[in-house]
């Protein structure tokens, strides 16, 4: 379903590392796909997690994202497909580390990759942002092109903890680049059900969030861990697991957060 108006833009931020960032990205970009929106997924972690999770080989990647950002090579020609139908990605591979300390001197350090975008969005229904577990510039630069910022948080000790330092970026941002920026949600991620510090956290993170926290919560599973390194989204890895079940249901709220059905 390609529309003539822009995608909304999202970026999937939080600067603590292995809380569901790119494990959402994925499932949540191909759940999407599979409800029939165009997709594409621009991975800005040096780590390359999403790429490969995606199945993209990245000894083999031409243009990634750190040419985007860097040579300002046309988006278009680093776009990738992937197996599922309508979900595309822009890869990052370990070069990207060094784009982190290039862009500080370059022109329009914040807004580079904004600028890259813009040919392209109306190309596709939702653009979904995988940033890299840092506030650095590359994440400044993810918040900068979106519309929104979702959020996954890990239903874990100190799950809150950097949320602020997260929320206050979002406002620095808002207030110097990106006016318009919005947090949309925050995504309950690895809840594990046999424990009351699930429960507890799940319990703090709506009372902290209210509203904006979505009401599908993401369990731990090993099917979710397992995927990525068969190049696979849950949807194809294992259809029938839980993890495909959530993010399936997450994806059908995000669409009905937006109006899309
Ligand atoms: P981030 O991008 O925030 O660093 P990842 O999405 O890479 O986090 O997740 C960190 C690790 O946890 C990865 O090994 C991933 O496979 C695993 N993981 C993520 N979500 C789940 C889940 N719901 N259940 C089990 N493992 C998960
Ligand atoms: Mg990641």
């Amino acid at each position: 379903m390609a529309t003539e108006v822009d995608a909304t833009i999202v970026a999937i931020a939080n600067q603590k590392g292995g809380v569901g960032k790119s494990t959402t990205a994925i499932n949540l970009g191909a759940g999407l796909a599979l409800q029939g929106e165009k997709l594409l997924i621009v991975d800005l972690d040096p780590q390359g997690n999403t790429s490969s999770g995606l199945g993209i080989d990245r000894a083999n990647i031409e243009l990634s994202t750190y040419e985007v950002l860097i040579d300002e090579a046309p988006i278009d020609d680093a776009i990738e497909p992937t197996s599922v139908k309508d979900l595309h990605v822009v890869p990052a591979t370990i070069e990207l580390a060094g784009a982190e300390i290039e862009l500080v001197s370059m022109f329009s350090r914040e807004m580079r990759l904004a600028t890259a975008l813009k040919p392209i969005t109306d190309e596709y229904d939702v653009i979904l942002i995988d940033c890299p577990p840092s506030l650095g510039l590359l994440t400044v630069n993810g918040l900068a092109a979106a519309d929104e910022v979702a959020s996954p948080i890990q239903c874990e000790y100190y799950a809150l903890e950097g949320v602020s330092q997260l929320m206050r970026n979002v406002q620095l941002v808002q207030q110097s680049l990106n006016p318009l920026l919005e947090v949309e949600g925050v995504i309950l991620t690895m809840f594990d059900g046999r424990t009351t510090l699930s429960a507890d956290v799940v319990e703090q993170v709506r009372q902290h969030f209210g509203e904006t926290t979505y009401k599908t919560v993401i369990p731990r599973t090993v099917r979710l861990s397992e995927a990525p390194s068969y190049g696979e989204p849950i949807e194809a890895y294992d259809p029938m697991s839980r993890g495909a079940i959530a993010y399936r249901e997450l994806a059908r709220e995000f669409r009905r957060r937006h109006g899309r059905t």
